[in-house]
């Protein structure tokens, strides 16, 4: 079996797959191997290149991850690009079923005008920027703007709205690479505004990370501009209102209690606001707000009021999409391959043998990375199942080489586990040898080179 990705969806397919067969659910396939692709070097996905440095218990999710890498059936394969190095055809001739795991990369944009001057970004940039991914340039932020605004009301815009927040001191145990820790203890940063299109209670925070942004030291927390009322629980008609929505209010309802205690930064968290215009020539000054209201039927719209924010950073933060991969159906409105519980749909709206699809890919960029789990069970249920005896399934072509002879006679060899165990013993040493912690990541595709000791971990040449 193939597996392309090797975020947590990938990583928890690969040990459905061996779980669910070492149990002979398969009945006939016990004992699978599995091979996990990924395009990056490095193993782990979002959980590597997502996931805030200052949150290291989510982070150590990894640990459990690597268990599964290093389990005898599953075997890693990086640097290997779908519809580059690996095609779709070749997947289908090796491999009995291929499941992919790739995740939603791309960022959403707001639609306004402005959008793409210098100092307006996406918050997915920001987040690979300080979590080292190798595709962002460790000097594409250097933070001199005083004033920001985060535009979006989900986790991700609290984590970037923490990481410009929090005091940079706090993060030198962290992982973040030194480029970028340089640049967040030179920040200017002094305001935060984060900027809600609806209100309190419908912002798709969950509570124990909002409450860490009125936890950091040193930072004064508002919620401005609120109507009187807006924080209490809304009367609950018919399902007793959300743990998390109550839980929201809670944490905002004692912010908005606070007083200013002059602190170094301030955030503040603006509800009923969405982004008219991003302002400015050269760069950002400005982004043009306008006041929001929810009609009967929930939908939101302008008020036609507008308020000026003057800032010199915009990070968009409104979510992220999914992107076709080469040969695969694509639902361009959901951003999402169609599927039934897994099973990939063909145009005619059946199943497409020997394909199936987890994670981001599957159901859109939602949940926590524990969602992925279910998720990868139901998938592998499914891929299983279509496999049970008396049924028709794909199966590799027998005339076909295996994968690692067709790479090799294309000049390619993928980048294996010990290459990025060469690495991961490289960002040890370089925390050992700082002093920090216990990793400091290694930024940019060279050092990933160098220390994986592939002469090309990374995409090829113009990566
Ligand atoms: P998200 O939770 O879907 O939030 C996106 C936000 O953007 C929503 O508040 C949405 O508002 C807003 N938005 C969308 N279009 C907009 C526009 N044109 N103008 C203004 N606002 C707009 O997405 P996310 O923050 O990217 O997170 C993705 C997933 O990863 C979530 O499930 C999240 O919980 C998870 N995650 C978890 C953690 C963690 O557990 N620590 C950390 C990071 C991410 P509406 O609701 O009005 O559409």
């Amino acid at each position: 079996m193939a597996v392309v990705g090797s975020g947590p969806a990938g990583l928890y397919t690969a040990e459905a797959l061996v779980k669910q067969t070492a149990q002979g659910a398969d009945g006939s396939a016990a004992g699978v191997l599995v091979d996990v692709l990924d395009r990056l070097p490095t193993p782990y996905g979002l959980v590597r290149y997502g996931v805030a440095p200052d949150h290291p218990s989510i982070r150590s999710i990894a640990d459990y991850l690597r268990r599964v890498l290093e389990h005898p059936q599953v075997r890693f394969l990086g640097g290997l690009r779908l519809g580059r190095e690996v095609t779709r055809e070749m997947l289908l001739a090796c491999y009995d079923a291929v499941v992919y795991a790739t995740g939603a990369p791309r960022d959403r944009s707001l639609g306004v005008s402005g959008e793409d001057l210098p100092g307006s970004a996406a918050a997915a940039d920001f987040v690979r920027w300080y979590c080292g991914h190798p595709d962002a340039d460790p000097a594409m932020f250097t933070l001199d703007a005083r004033a920001v605004a985060v535009i979006g009301a989900g986790n991700v815009a609290l984590d970037v709205s923490r990481m410009l927040a929090r005091p940079a001191a706090g993060l030198d145990a962290t992982d973040v690479p030194e480029p970028v820790l340089a640049a967040l203890a030179a920040s200017r940063v002094e305001e935060v505004h984060l900027v809600c299109r609806r209100g309190p209670a419908q912002a798709r925070f969950t509570t124990k990370e909002l409450r860490e942004l009125g936890e950091l030291p040193d930072v004064d927390i508002t919620v401005p501009g609120l109507p009187p009322g807006a924080l209490d629980p809304p009367a609950e008609e018919g399902a007793p209102l959300d743990r998390r929505v109550r839980g929201n209010l809670a944490v905002l309802a004692e912010w908005a209690g606070r007083s200013p205690q002059g602190a170094a930064r301030r955030v503040s968290v603006r509800f009923w606001r969405r982004p008219a215009e991003i302002l400015g020539t050269d760069r950002v000054t400005a982004v043009r707000l306008e006041q929001t209201a929810q009609d009967a039927s929930g939908r939101v719209s302008g008020t036609g009021r507008f308020e000026l924010l003057p800032v010199q950073l915009v990070l968009r933060s409104v979510g992220y999409r999914s992107v076709p991969l080469p040969g695969l159906p694509f639902d361009e409105r959901r951003a999402v391959v169609p599927n039934a519980d897994g099973r990939v749909l063909g145009a005619d709206g059946r199943p497409l043998p020997g394909e199936y699809v987890v994670g981001w890919l599957k159901r859109g960029p939602t949940g926590v990375i524990g969602t992925n789990r279910p998720d990868a069970v139901q998938t592998v249920r499914a891929l299983l199942a279509d496999r049970a005896p008396g049924t028709p399934a794909h199966r590799a072509d027998p005339a076909a080489p295996p994968l690692a002879d067709q790479l090799a006679a294309r000049g390619v060899r993928p980048v294996t586990y010990d290459d990025w165990l060469g690495i991961d013993a490289g960002e040890h040493a370089m925390a050992a040898a700082l002093g920090r912690g216990d990793r400091v990541k290694l930024s940019g595709w060279d050092a990933l080179d160098t220390a994986s000791g592939h002469p090309h971990a990374g995409p090829g040449p113009g990566r």
